[in-house]
């Protein structure tokens, strides 16, 4: 799934987001209409937790570990306000952008410009 964060950092950018507050969002999937809850937590430096309701959030989640969908990186996209979120599969590739930088588990970090 490494490989996939470009892919779904591009599907990501179709989807609806809403604040709902206390680090909540609402994402609607531009794919197929439905609505998720995704969740998230900045812990350490520069590093976020994030969890997702969708099928693959659920799995990953509830083992413990971060979780990085289309959903999380759609609301890291809206945190991002104007600037431009990519998401990389390797931290070396993240550290070539000399971007800010933020790891989000499962491999992922984001780079924002
Ligand atoms: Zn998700």
């Amino acid at each position: 799934m490494n490989r996939k964060a470009k892919e779904m950092n591009d599907k990501g950018k179709g989807h609806g987001v809403t604040d709902l507050g206390n680090n909540n969002f609402r994402v609607v999937s531009s794919t197929s209409g439905r609505t998720y809850r995704v969740w998230v937590h900045a812990y350490g430096t520069n590093q976020m937790a994030c969890k997702c309701n969708c099928r693959w959030g659920y799995y990953t989640g509830s083992r413990g570990r971060r979780v990085v969908c289309s959903h999380v990186l759609a609301v890291q996209q809206y945190l991002a306000g104007q600037k431009t979120v990519s998401a990389w599969s390797s931290q070396q590739d993240a550290e070539r952008q000399r971007r800010p930088m933020l790891d989000l588990g499962q491999g992922v970090t984001i780079t924002v410009r």
